[in-house]
């Protein structure tokens, strides 16, 4: 077999959102930088397929014609307004991204399947910058005496051996990165699991096509989804605590069946409803806590970082905001020539734990609240009957601090005494 030695500056394992941001802000800093991922795109990810105004954010901030782009592709991107949260107690209460919006206006958000998605960004690697192998198998990652990192992968019959001095992991769940350089353990109360299942033919979907959460009891703090996407698609599925499903023995195929057959609320929507692909399941490693996502000659992205938000499980938009930052850490990193544990740490962990700390830490509260059904059942009870709380709500999804409150018990003591 032949071997073929090539030397880079960053080598990036994972061409998902994680790397294909890293990549992006890389070519745009014209780092050159070398990307191994194991399949060939396009390829499907296990997902809601919802993205957030953190996705759209980080497009944009790429390049302001690629939202155009999306939004411009009814037949793959639905655009998204707003959220149903649907109590345990079925009550759901509305809340829009944007409570102000103007007719027209772009919508913050946007649904579409991870196989459209994801091929949408790797179609947008290829640079003078970006050296790209898929179908390839990386067979051993090392540190090498000089302090250099060394990956050694074949590809169509042909030895791959790449060096650099940083090395990116963006290879998702299992990160073969992380295992290599990190010696840590995700611990259950930070993981989920979730499933996906396409259906078509679901009715009574919302007109702006808002996405669904039922936090239905027997899954809470996890929830069911409902999320519209084009051609007549809707993405349904589940997610629960692998904590909760160990301790409570859940078959979580089963629990998703039942609520699609059984649930008063769900199930007439599912009377016609035909599944048009088969359910599959998959991790989300969560921030429920602040981590090391950085050590000597490497930095962690996306879900091989645990990014995931732990009350939305929203991963994406961290995925690509963990991939900017990435970039420009290595920028830094290249520019002084410093590979350590510590240089990383501050340019990378502490710039990304600053800039969505605070979220993550808001939303472990909230997930960890969610466990209190009557507490979920109050606050949508009292918002859907008081415009002032319901309009508060939304706009704790673009203001942080107002989000904060919901961490307070005096929030809730405002609420009940209707202040
Ligand atoms: C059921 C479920 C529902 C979800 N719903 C949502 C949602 O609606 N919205 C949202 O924002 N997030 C959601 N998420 C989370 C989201 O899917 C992830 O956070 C996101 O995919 C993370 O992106 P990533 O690039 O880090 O990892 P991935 O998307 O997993 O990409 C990793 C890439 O690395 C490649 N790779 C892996 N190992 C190797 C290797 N050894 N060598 C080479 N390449 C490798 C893989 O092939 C893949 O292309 C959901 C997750 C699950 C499981």
């Amino acid at each position: 077999m032949k071997t073929t030695q090539l030397e880079t500056k960053a080598i990036i394992i994972g061409a998902g959102p994680a790397g294909a941001g890293t990549s992006i802000y890389l070519t745009q800093a014209g780092i050159p930088h070398i990307i191994i991922e194991k399949e060939t795109f396009p390829r499907d990810k296990v997902c809601g397929d919802a993205c957030s105004g953190k996705t759209a954010f980080v497009l944009r901030k790429a390049n302001p014609q690629w939202l155009q782009e999306i939004f411009s592709q009814p037949e793959n991107y639905t655009p998204s307004h707003g959220i149903i949260f649907v109590a345990p107690n079925g009550k759901s209460l509305n809340i829009p991204y944007n409570p102000n919006r103007v007719p027209g206006e772009q919508a913050p958000g946007f649904t579409t399947p991870r196989m459209v998605f994801d091929n949408f960004l790797f179609q947008k690697l290829p640079s003078p910058y970006a050296t790209i192998f898929q179908q390839a198998a990386v067979k051993s990652i090392e540190r090498l005496d000089d302090g250099k990192v060394k990956v050694v992968f074949t590809k169509d019959n042909e030895t791959y051996e790449v060096i650099a001095p940083l090395i990116v992991g963006a290879d998702g769940d299992k990160s073969a990165v992380r295992k290599t350089f990190l010696n840590d353990h995700t611990s259950p109360k930070a993981y989920a699991v979730g499933l996906r299942a396409y259906y078509k033919d679901v009715t009574e979907l919302n007109k702006d096509n808002f996405i669904e959460l039922h936090f239905l009891p027997e899954m809470l703090p996890g929830y069911f989804w409902i999320f519209p996407l084009p051609n007549g698609i809707v993405n349904v599925g589940v997610g629960i605590l692998s904590e909760r499903i160990r301790s409570k023995k859940i078959n979580l195929r089963e629990q998703m069946l039942n609520a699609i057959k059984n649930n008063p609320n769900i199930k007439h929507r599912f009377a016609n409803a035909e599944l048009v692909d088969k359910i599959q399941g998959w991790g989300l490693p969560m921030g429920m806590e602040q981590h090391p996502i950085s050590g000597d000659n490497f930095l962690l992205t996306g879900d091989a970082a645990s990014l995931i938000d732990p009350f939305s499980g929203e991963g994406i938009g961290n995925a690509l905001y963990s991939g900017m930052l990435c970039a420009y850490a290595i920028e830094k990193a290249l520019a002084e020539k410093q590979y350590s544990r510590a240089f990383l740490k501050q340019a990378y962990d502490d710039v990304l734990y600053k800039r969505i700390g605070d979220e993550l830490k808001i939303s472990a509260t909230l997930q960890k609240l969610c466990r209190y059904p009557w507490l979920f059942n109050f606050v949508v009870n009292k918002a859907n009957k008081s415009p002032s709380l319901s309009k508060t709500i939304s706009c704790m999804f673009t203001d942080l601090d107002l989000r904060e409150q919901l961490r307070k018990p005096s929030f809730y003591a405002k609420i009940l005494l209707n202040r």
